[in-house]
């Protein structure tokens, strides 16, 4: 359940989420190892957040590349409340830092950039990108908000893997200041850094984000509250359009010696197989749009 509102007086905006069913729909689709799990985990639940931030953004797709063996990460949300995303490298080896933890920025990289693309309904698209500061996410996108959108903004975003690769628990928060913010906001807000630093780990105890967000901010005030889900809207269709791009010549070469072949979605790991009907199928349509072209 992802939550927005108000609190400190309104002068800040929060908007909080639990992920946990969101990453461990993403977890069993992609069967990533925990630090993929973990890093998919965290962008998922910031752009989820990003998403309810105004009602007229159509999609939102924002991807962090860091050059770190995890390869690029990709989220995408969509406005009927629906996120999918996947890693490059979903493979990729446990790493655990000095502190036991789950090396985030050991496996994302920090050399690199953080874009976002927004599409609206009326308004012109939006564009931006940053550098990556941290690798570790969070920080990325408190960057980004800061820099890219001129937003002050805290960002936590916590992903709770067990030992098996399952997920525990996920969670992100995002507080924004306001124009208006006082001085005594902005302390305020400064401290309040050490409360949601163990956001995943709180909402394995209680999974209300509400009651988190509560605990922090006594004068909080919700306005929006949404079920925000893992979703991939693909087709076998989809995935036509993707065999059509190829020459003739390669698909008369699967046809012949593969006799069908695989297509994965990638950003929900379905496979679509194509028989060699389907083939055969396929390279007729593409010989005869290309008669027509001649015509
Ligand atoms: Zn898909």
């Amino acid at each position: 359940m992802a939550i927005r509102g108000l609190a400190l007086n309104n002068e800040i905006r929060v908007y909080g989420i639990n992920s946990t069913a969101i990453i461990r729909k993403a977890q069993k689709k992609h069967q990533s190892t925990p630090c993929a799990s973990a890093a998919l985990g965290r962008v998922l639940s910031i752009v989820a957040l990003m998403g309810m931030m105004s009602n007229e953004q159509k999609q939102i797709i924002s991807t962090i590349n860091g050059n770190g063996p995890l390869g690029a990460i990709h989220a995408h949300y969509q406005a009927n409340h629906t996120i999918r995303g996947y890693v490059d490298n979903p493979q990729v080896a446990i790493k655990i830092n000095e502190h036991h933890k789950l090396g985030i920025k050991e496996v994302v990289g920090s050399e690199g950039t953080l874009s976002v693309m927004i599409n609206y309904d009326l308004k012109q698209d939006y564009y931006g990108m940053t550098n990556l500061i941290s690798g570790e996410i969070s920080e990325d996108y408190a960057y980004y908000f800061a820099s890219s959108e001129q937003i002050p903004s805290v960002v936590s975003a916590g992903v709770l893997v067990d030992k098996d690769g399952s997920i525990i628990s996920s969670g992100a928060l995002i507080l924004q200041l306001l124009p208006n913010a006082s001085e005594k906001t902005i302390n305020y807000l400064e401290n309040c850094l050490p409360k949601i630093n163990n956001l995943s780990k709180t909402l394995q105890n209680d999974p209300q984000i509400s009651h988190l967000i509560k605990s922090i901010f006594d004068d909080f005030i919700p306005l929006d509250e949404v079920a925000i889900k893992f979703n991939c809207p693909c087709t076998k269709d989809d995935m036509y359009a993707k065999i059509m791009t190829l020459s003739i010549e390669d698909l008369l070469e699967i046809k012949e010696e593969d006799h069908g072949m695989e297509v994965i979605c990638p950003w929900c790991s379905t496979k679509y197989h194509f028989n060699e009907k389907d083939l055969t199928q396929l390279i007729k349509t593409k010989v005869n749009h290309q008669k027509n072209d001649q015509q």
